[in-house]
């Protein structure tokens, strides 16, 4: 072994393997062992090629003759610090012998585990072209890194624009679908169930697997292990393998010790993801037949982790499913998270959980599409998303109506589709609505009377206009009318909520008209009543033409003015909006 050989061999450890391979150990004062037979420059004798460790002796003390970390003045003297243009190194930093032998005998061991359990290169990250993997005899292989290359970089940039474009707003449009890259941890799934705060850690998870560290290798000497370790690397993926879809059967591997190789692994997450799905389509298909306990496979694994959270105590059954939302009981727990500032959860709560079956929701666009304060997101959602977006509505419409003391649930948590709201009803049984519950002609007056204060109220101090009002949406509960289903309300400026209004007014009227109070405003004065406009004419379809034209004249005074500034409420220093004749 020469000793230019050796610098070679020194130079390729240092600088070829890219940078996973950078395994320096810290390095240290300490001057190098030189045990005794290196005193000699000759080859040492053959060795039996068993012991790495002791090629690597042979190695490496002609790296201290050639100086490379001598601490000793001397060659360096002979220089001197001002005739050497680049100065003397003040400190000549020398590593210990045992450091270099691990990092050597890790980077030898993990070559040869390498080519044992990877035999096809599998690149996660990092550069797709480094200089080990130039394998220039595939044009398609070179063509798909470039394209993968170039893809990554595309991201790069849209992730950058996208925090450009969103700035420190707190909605923010997401980019995703716009990338190029879509790994398979990225798909659907996975998409933002990480951001789950309330899932506290599970007793019974097995321990993780012990990590390996930066370098690369645990332990010394004979006994390092990289983490390409077969066995290491074996359990991990079995350990992994529990997090496979919950309806996957994986077994007890662990407890076996199971260790199974990266191909097995992969080919088994493949299988559990496309079962996963398969199984997602045949229920749905399901559902679609029976229209039966109609949540999908996702929703009801958002449930149960709502459960398993400890925030609900149990979810009991199904209160209502209607073409748009299918309802639940639960009985409430206790979000005792030390960070929450320790919510109390109602002792019974209904969970309204929106379909996720589009098609029911194509009629409910005018709603939404024209509330100004959706309007800029509508356009740029997908479907699943707008859904989202109603049981924000509903949200944000019932924290409303709760600052103005409306009585109507309250709202515990929004999750995705599922809104989680009190129970309005005791022991699981559900207030029933003003048009199952039989009402006295006092009760029936009272309740008339509560209505009309309700609509006043949610029209004024919550500046919201129901939208969807009748004896369907009122519940009778403790002697007091409670409203609900407000996700399609909207504001009164909204270009048709004069409309809803009076349909709403129309509904409640009706309503009460028949139940025999006589003290029942018709449809007209009661909006009136509700609105403080003063619309005069006195058939339907003169009062509704009068609507048409103030929402008509709202709306051109929001092109001038914007949205925000316009309002139908008289002494508000708003728009000419009355309509006197
Ligand atoms: P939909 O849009 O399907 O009409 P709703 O919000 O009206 O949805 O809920 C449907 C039914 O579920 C209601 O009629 C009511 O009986 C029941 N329900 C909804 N929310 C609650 C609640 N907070 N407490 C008790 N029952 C509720
Ligand atoms: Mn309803």
């Amino acid at each position: 072994m020469t000793v230019l050989a050796v610098r070679a061999e020194e130079a390729r450890s240092s600088s070829g393997r890219g940078r996973r391979r950078h395994l320096s150990p810290p390095l240290r004062h300490q001057p190098p062992v030189i045990p005794a037979w290196s005193v000699s420059p000759a080859e040492p004798p053959a060795r039996p090629a068993t012991s790495l460790l002791c090629s690597y002796r042979c190695l490496l003390p002609p790296m201290d003759l050639v100086g490379v970390a001598s601490p000793e003045p001397g060659p360096a003297a002979a220089w001197g610090p001002s005739k050497c243009p680049w100065a003397t190194p003040q400190n000549t930093i020398s590593c210990s012998l045992a450091d270099v032998m691990s990092e050597q005998l890790a980077k030898e061991l993990q070559l040869e585990e390498e080519a044992a359990t990877f035999p096809e290169v599998v690149v996660t990250e990092g550069p797709f072209i480094t200089g080990e993997n130039i394998d220039t005899s595939s044009d398609l292989m070179l063509a798909q890194m470039l394209q993968m290359e170039f893809d990554r970089e595309y991201d790069a940039q849209l992730r950058r624009e996208e925090k450009k474009f969103n700035g420190d707003s707190k909605v923010s449009i997401s980019f995703e679908n716009y990338r190029k890259v879509h790994p398979y941890e990225d798909s659907d799934s996975s998409e933002d169930e990480v951001d789950w705060q309330d899932t506290r850690d599970d007793p019974y998870r097995p321990a993780k697997p012990v990590p390996t560290p930066k370098k690369g290798f645990i332990g010394k000497g004979k006994d390092i292990t990289t983490k390409h370790d077969e066995v290491v690397c074996g359990r991990k993926n079995t350990a992994r393998m529990e997090n496979f879809a919950p309806g996957f059967q994986v077994g007890d591997g662990i407890g076996m010790d199971l260790k199974l190789s990266n191909h097995v692994f992969n080919a088994l997450k493949q299988h559990a993801y496309s079962e996963e799905r398969r199984s997602a389509r045949l229920h749905e298909k399901k559902e679609h037949s029976t229209a039966e306990k109609a949540v999908d496979p996702k929703t009801r694994l958002l449930m149960y982790k709502m459960v398993n959270s400890g925030m609900l105590e149990t979810i009991t059954g199904c209160i209502s499913t209607g073409k748009e939302s299918v309802v639940f009981h639960a009985y409430g727990g206790s979000m005792e998270d030390e960070k929450e500032d320790s919510k109390v959860i109602p002792t019974e709560c209904a969970i309204k959980v929106f379909k996720t079956t589009l098609n029911e929701f194509k009629n409910r666009d005018k709603y939404i599409k024209d509330d100004f304060r959706f309007k800029d997101r509508f356009s740029k959602l997908n479907p699943r998303k707008i859904i989202r977006m109603w049981a924000e509505k509903e949200m944000h419409n019932l924290t409303r109506m709760q600052k103005a003391g409306i009585p109507c649930p309250t709202v515990v948590l929004l999750k995705k589709h599922i809104l989680v709201m009190s129970f309005i009803g005791h022991d699981q049984v559900p207030a029933p609505k003003l048009k199952e519950v039989k009402l006295s002609g006092e009760e029936m007056k009272d309740a008339y009377y509560q209505t009309l204060h309700l609509m006043q109220q949610l029209y004024n101090e919550c500046t919201l206009v129901h939208a969807d009002l009748s004896e369907y949406n009122m519940l009778w509960h403790t002697g007091k009318v409670w409203l609900i289903d407000v996700s399609q309300s909207v504001e009164p400026t909204h270009p048709h909520g004069l409309e809803f209004l009076f349909r709403d007014c129309r509904n409640v009227s009706q309503f009460f008209q028949k139940g025999g109070v006589k003290e029942a405003l018709n449809e007209r004065d009661l909006f009136n009543a509700v609105s403080g406009l003063n619309i005069s004419a006195d058939n339907e379809a003169d009062f509704l033409a009068e609507i048409e034209a103030l929402e008509k004249m709202n709306e051109d005074h929001v092109q001038k003015n914007g949205r925000k500034a316009a309002s139908f409420l008289k002494d508000d220093g708003g728009p000419p909006v009355l309509y006197d004749e």
